[in-house]
């Protein structure tokens, strides 16, 4: 007897993950879904970073879906508000928003083994409490959800504007202020160059430099999206071209780094090109090589940092007051906007979840010692519940969303086999993860991520438990034609 449920899924997140896996099951027929959106509007990651200098460091013809090319990209990085305004076109165009309820947080989930069914509380912003019943669950909550806020004595007393990017109040305004950016990541090269523009001076507090490659973004013609428009299969070539071209530097990171010298070479170049103090260019030059952390795209970061009004300082910071900046040393930087440019914690989104599975397995307890899962997207003992984007799939050489449609066809895959079957549960085999883990962890060995930088590619233990060491068409492969023998159905 069929256990009557709400919906038949639940998926948590209207970004880019949420919404490709809304528009798959839509086209399969399974219309019964609901997606759960915290905010009160769609998106994830280009809804909530609205930062200064904002954009996707991939080409904006293959940051975008497989299905729904767009021929009308205005440039080659596509700026935050485009890709944002991308994503709702394809809400309406997919009639995906009357799916969608906003203004509810999934506060815990738990699996009830008797029905084979999720239970999953959801809170509104005015305090109340519902459940929802769903046979499947799908977590598409972004894996760079949760600022990482770093613990630096008196931060909590700074009086002045206190920012982290992905919180950035489009409202700010640093007109004649004194301003402060701590973390020169992906994050921190994009909002300096418009902030050391309009600030009245800008210090830059940078604990390790980054490799910055120079970022050829163009303009495309007009006779260009004219001929994309007009030609579809000129659009889709070009995409293939960038896929195949962006894929082959998965290489270099993963088993031959050498191939990454030429890369380093020109971002050399592009450092001795714009900053001639040899102080400065010193202080930029990175000690570890090309890859070990994600390679940064910018033409414009480092001739902001030449500029006279811009202090980049090296030193450690050693705590926060009211109105500065205060290093090891004693200098004392005065600001009355700080920015926290510091990054996310790659699984926390999953780990502030309370997802509750079989046998009493807390996802957080699991999770514990290292994210545990099958291609990152299932978990032993977590039967029906479905991850995007999740642990192990996220890339630093090109476009993630190739991730997420591949994922996506995974779960329609195992979605229609429990349906096949007749079975009430999937879930991926316990004893299969060990093996998958183990060989993250032999490639991951090899890669140019374990040759002695620290960041947030490796976990505290240093095992990778964020990135795909390997090509994006390879896990395409893996996930087109799923071994079924790796999963229960019951
Ligand atoms: P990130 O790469 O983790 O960089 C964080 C920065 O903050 C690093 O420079 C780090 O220094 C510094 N930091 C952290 N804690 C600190 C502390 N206590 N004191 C001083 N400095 C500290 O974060 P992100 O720049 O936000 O980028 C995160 C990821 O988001 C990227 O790798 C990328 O995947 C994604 N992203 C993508 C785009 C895009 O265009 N596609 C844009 C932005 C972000 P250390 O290096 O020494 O740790």
């Amino acid at each position: 007897m069929s256990i009557p449920v709400d919906h038949e899924a639940v998926i948590v997140g209207s970004g880019f993950s949420g919404i490709a896996m809304a528009i798959a099951l839509k086209a399969a027929g399974r219309d019964d879904f609901t997606i759960l959106e915290k905010a009160d509007e769609i998106g994830g990651t280009w809804r909530e970073n609205r930062y200064p200098g904002c954009e996707c460091d991939v080409p904006a013809h293959l940051y975008s879906y497989s299905f729904e090319l767009n021929p009308y990209w205005s440039q080659t990085y596509a700026p935050a508000d485009e890709i944002q305004d991308y994503l709702l076109y394809c809400v309406e165009k997919y009639d995906i928003r009357r799916h969608v309820e906003f203004d509810a947080t999934v506060q815990d989930a738990a699996y009830d083994e008797e029905t084979a069914t999720w239970t999953v509380t959801v809170a509104s912003s005015w305090g109340t409490l519902r459940t929802i019943r769903t046979r499947t669950l799908i977590l598409g909550v972004g894996a760079l959800h949760e600022p990482h806020i770093p613990e630096i004595p008196g931060l909590e007393t700074f009086a002045g504007e206190l920012m982290h990017t992905a919180t950035w109040d489009p409202g700010t305004t640093v007109q004649r202020k004194h301003v402060g950016v701590i973390g020169t990541g992906s994050s921190g090269v994009q909002i300096v160059p418009p902030l050391a523009e309009d600030a009245a001076h800008l210090t830059v507090f940078q604990r390790t430099p980054a490799w910055v490659m120079p970022r050829h973004n163009k303009p495309y013609a007009d006779r260009v999206v004219d001929t994309f428009e007009a030609r579809p299969a000129a659009l889709a070539a070009h995409r293939a071209r960038l896929k195949a071209t962006s894929d082959l530097r998965e290489r270099g990171l993963t088993s031959a780094p050498r191939v990454l010298k030429a890369a380093s070479r020109l971002a050399t170049d592009n450092l001795r090109s714009a900053v001639k103090d040899p102080e400065l260019r010193s202080a930029l030059t990175p000690d570890y090589p090309m890859g070990c952390k994600r390679v940064l795209l910018s033409s414009d970061y480092y001739p902001a940092l030449a500029r006279p009004d811009v202090t980049l300082e090296t030193d450690p910071i050693d705590h926060v007051e009211r109105d500065a900046v205060v290093t090891a040393s004693g200098v004392r930087h005065p600001v009355t906007v700080l920015v926290l440019a510091t990054g996310f914690d790659p699984v926390g989104s999953y780990r502030y979840l309370g997802i509750k599975g079989a046998d009493g397995h807390l996802l957080s307890d699991d999770w514990d010692q290292g994210a545990t899962t099958y291609l990152g997207v299932t978990a032993p003992h977590f039967p029906n519940l479905f991850m995007l984007l999740g642990p192990n799939t996220l890339l630093g050489h090109t476009s993630d969303l190739q991730m997420i449609e591949a994922q996506v066809g995974l779960v329609m895959k195992l979605l229609a086999e429990r349906d096949r079957r007749q079975a009430r549960a999937v879930a991926v085999r316990p004893q299969v993860v060990p093996g998958f883990l183990a060989e993250i962890d032999r490639r991951t060995a090899k890669s140019v991520w374990q040759s002695g930088c620290a960041g947030w590619y490796l976990d505290r233990s240093g095992r990778n438990r964020t990135l795909w060491p390997g090509s994006v068409s390879e896990y395409e492969r893996r996930t087109t034609r799923p071994e079924m023998v790796d999963y229960e159905f019951g």
